[in-house]
């Protein structure tokens, strides 16, 4: 066990009840893909098999679950380590449980997003992606030369007025533009 680990063990013995938020749990079980966050039962396959896991010591997705389950609000919502997952879905593919743990972190992110009113730039900079062109990333002309000599097909085109409507409809264009950005400070927590 590192430096690191051990003073997260010693942090999680030591919680103080005054920090715990009791409904904490509740909240996130109310939110979409969220429910089953009471039933992980912390066996760590989902931390195993992460792919941002592999690479960061700040970011365990077991621990997140446990987190909310202990009600520890505080050290989540707003912990820029949330935005480090791929929504690559391993976790859930793996988790002998059925905890949806991306979904949980979809969660995370929005609640946070409502509460401090910030997110990553470059979340921004995907979703202004979608707007412009359907993508998040722009693709420069020479991908879309070498997709064609590979012969690949040729990318779906989206509608972009579509894209545009449900922007409008589910509120977040207003979220785009009412929304600060933060720089990537990886803080403990969700580690
Ligand atoms: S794999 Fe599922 S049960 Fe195991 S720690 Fe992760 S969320 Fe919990
Ligand atoms: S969805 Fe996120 S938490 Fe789950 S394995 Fe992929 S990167 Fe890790």
């Amino acid at each position: 066990m590192d430096d690191t680990s051990e003073q997260l063990e010693e942090d999680w013995n030591n919680v103080k009840t005054g920090k715990i938020d009791p409904k904490f749990k509740y909240e996130i079980m109310r939110m979409p893909g969220a429910e089953k966050v009471h039933l992980c039962f912390q066996c760590g396959t989902c931390t195993a098999d992460c792919v941002i896991a592999k690479f960061t010591d700040f970011y365990r997705p077991r621990k997140i679950a446990r987190t909310i389950q202990l009600g520890l609000k505080n050290r989540l919502i707003g912990n820029e380590a949330l935005w480090l997952c791929t929504t690559c879905h391993t976790c859930i593919d793996h988790c002998p449980q059925g905890v949806e743990v991306s979904s949980i972190i979809r969660a995370l992110r929005n609640i946070s997003m409502k509460n401090l009113g910030t997110m990553p730039s470059i979340y921004k900079i995907f979703a202004s992606n979608i707007l412009k062109c359907g993508y998040v990333y722009l693709m420069p002309e020479s991908r879309m030369k070498k997709r064609q000599e590979q012969g690949l097909p040729p990318l779906p085109k989206p509608n972009l007025n579509d894209i545009e409507k449900l922007f409008q409809a589910t509120g977040f264009t207003m979220t785009l533009e009412k929304t600060k950005t933060t720089e990537n400070e990886i803080t403990e927590g969700a580690n």
